[in-house]
C-alpha cells in the first residue's frame, strides 16, 4: 500500500524557470526548486534525451505530442535537464551513516543488495538499452553532521538536498573519483529512520573531481518499504519521467493518490501489481522504436495486434507495442496489452489497458489516466483492462475501440471513428 503522505505545495515558478519542477521528491512531496531561475550551466553540459528520439518517422508524427509543461512531463522530447535514457548512466552508490546512527559492521552487503533489483529492472525493461554502471564507495561514508541536522522530516528544501549529498559527496571524495560520474545515488543507514524518505534532484549544483555534479537521489527509510524498485523510479524522475500518483487525492475519493493510474506503472505506485513502464513511458525514453507504435489515423478504421508490452524490449520492431489515438495537440488515447509476465507477473487481470496521456498536465496531477473497464468494482484499477469480447466508447469523439483475444497472448484492437 502507498502511505507516503503527497505534497501540498508546489512552489511556482516564474515563466521561463528552467528549473521548473526540476527536484521531485516520492511521497513526501516535492523538494522545491532552486529559487534563481537558470543558475543551472548544466543544461549546456547534459546531452539532451532529445537526441534519443530523433529519428522520427512520419507515420507517427500525429502521436508523437510535443512537450507541454516545463519539466518532467509526459511529451516529447523529454525535459531538456533530463539525463539520456539510452547508453551507459554511470552511478555513484555512497553508502553514508552518521555518528548518531553508525551503520552496524556487516550490514553494508544487506543495503547493496535492497537497492540492486532496481538496477537490475532498468536494464531490463530498458532491453539493454540503458546500461547501469553503478561503482559503489569503499564502504560505509561517515557523514559529517549527525542524521538530525538533515530535515528530512521537517519539510526538506531543494537547499537541504544539496547540502546533504554535497556533504555525502564531499566525504566521500578523498576515496572516490567522481570524474565521469552522471548520477550520485546516497543510500543512507537502516539505522537512521529520520532520513525518512527517497528524494530526486536534477539541479544538484556540487563539482567534484571537475565534474559538475547535476543529478542526484536520496534513499531514505522508505527504501525498506519499497524495495528496489524505488531505485528505477526515482531514475524514472533523473531520465525525465513524471509522477503519475497524484500529489492530491480527489476530493470525492479521499485518500486514493492512485486514483489516476493505479498500480500499472512504476511511476505511480511502486509496490503496484503491474509495476513494468507505461509503453507511453517506453517511447519517450526512446525503449520502443516507432515501428512498433501503431498511430491511428482518427478518420479511419485502425486495427492492430499487440504484444504484451513487458516483452517490448525483446520483441522485434515490427511486432506492435501500443497503439495511440489522437485526440487533440495534448491528449491521446493509448491501448496496450498488458498479462502476467515480466514485473507484470502478479496482476490479477490481464486484458487491454486503456489510459489517456495529456502532455498539458504536469507530474503528480495526472498526466496519465487509467480508463477503468469495471467502473466502481471492489478492485479499483486493478482490474482495469478490457476482456475480450468488450468495446469502450471515447467520450469526446464517440470512437469506439473494441478489443479481442489474438493468438497466444496477444491482444486484437481496433479503432473505429
Ligand atoms: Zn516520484
Amino acid at each position: 500500500m502507498h502511505t507516503t503522505r503527497p505534497a501540498r505545495n508546489v512552489r511556482a515558478l516564474p515563466i521561463g524557470a528552467v528549473a521548473a519542477l526540476a527536484a521531485v521528491a516520492l511521497g513526501a512531496g516535492p523538494v522545491a526548486a532552486p529559487a534563481s531561475a537558470a543558475t543551472e550551466s548544466s543544461a549546456a553540459t547534459t546531452t539532451t534525451a532529445a537526441t534519443a528520439a530523433a529519428a522520427t518517422s512520419a507515420s507517427v508524427d500525429g502521436c508523437r505530442l510535443p512537450a507541454a509543461v516545463d519539466g518532467l512531463g509526459s511529451g516529447f522530447p523529454l525535459d531538456e535537464q533530463a539525463l539520456p535514457a539510452t547508453g551507459t548512466l554511470k552511478a555513484a552508490m555512497l553508502f553514508v551513516d552518521f555518528e548518531d546512527h553508525p551503520a552496524p559492521a556487516g550490514s553494508l552487503g544487506e543495503a547493496e543488495a535492497n537497492l540492486a533489483p532496481g538496477v537490475e529492472y532498468l536494464e531490463q525493461v530498458s532491453g539493454g538499452r540503458l546500461d547501469v554502471t553503478t561503482t559503489a564507495s569503499d564502504g560505509w561514508v561517515r557523514m559529517p553532521e549527525p542524521s538530525t541536522a538533515y530535515p528530512f522530516e521537517r519539510g526538506l528544501t531543494y537547499e537541504d538536498h544539496v547540502r546533504y549529498i554535497g556533504d555525502a559527496v564531499a566525504a566521500a571524495d578523498a576515496t572516490y573519483d567522481f570524474s565521469d560520474v552522471d548520477v550520485v545515488w546516497v543510500s543512507a543507514t537502516r539505522e537512521a529512520p529520520n532520513i525518512t524518505y527517497s528524494p530526486t534532484t536534477n539541479f544538484l549544483d556540487v563539482t567534484a573531481d571537475g565534474n559538475h555534479l547535476t543529478h542526484a537521489v536520496t534513499f531514505g527509510y522508505d527504501q525498506w518499504r519499497w524495495g528496489g524498485l524505488v531505485l528505477a523510479h526515482e531514475t524514472g524522475h533523473t531520465l525525465g519521467l513524471p509522477d503519475l500518483y497524484l500529489f492530491e487525492a480527489p476530493p470525492e475519493d479521499p485518500g486514493n493518490w492512485h486514483a489516476a493510474a493505479g498500480g500499472w506503472d512504476l511511476m505511480g505506485l511502486i509496490s503496484g501489481q503491474g509495476p513494468e513502464f507505461l509503453g507511453w513511458h517506453r517511447w519517450q525514453l526512446g525503449w520502443l522504436d516507432d515501428d512498433q507504435v501503431v498511430c491511428a489515423d482518427p478518420g479511419r478504421t485502425t486495427t492492430a495486434r499487440l504484444n504484451p508490452v513487458a516483452r517490448s524490449a525483446d520483441a522485434p520492431s515490427w511486432q506492435d507495442a501500443m497503439v495511440v489515438y489522437p485526440l487533440s495537440e495534448t491528449r491521446v488515447v493509448v491501448v496496450e496489452n498488458r498479462r502476467p509476465v515480466g514485473y507484470d507477473e502478479g496482476i490479477a487481470a490481464g486484458g487491454a489497458l486503456v489510459y489517456t496521456v495529456d502532455t498539458s498536465v504536469r507530474s503528480g496531477h495526472g498526466p496519465v489516466r487509467v480508463v477503468d473497464s469495471t467502473p466502481g468494482s471492489a478492485d479499483g484499477l486493478d482490474d482495469a483492462p478490457f476482456a475480450p469480447g468488450t468495446s469502450w466508447t471515447e467520450p469526446t469523439t464517440g470512437a469506439v475501440l473494441s478489443f479481442h483475444a489474438g493468438p497466444g497472448d496477444t491482444s486484437r484492437v481496433t479503432i473505429k471513428p
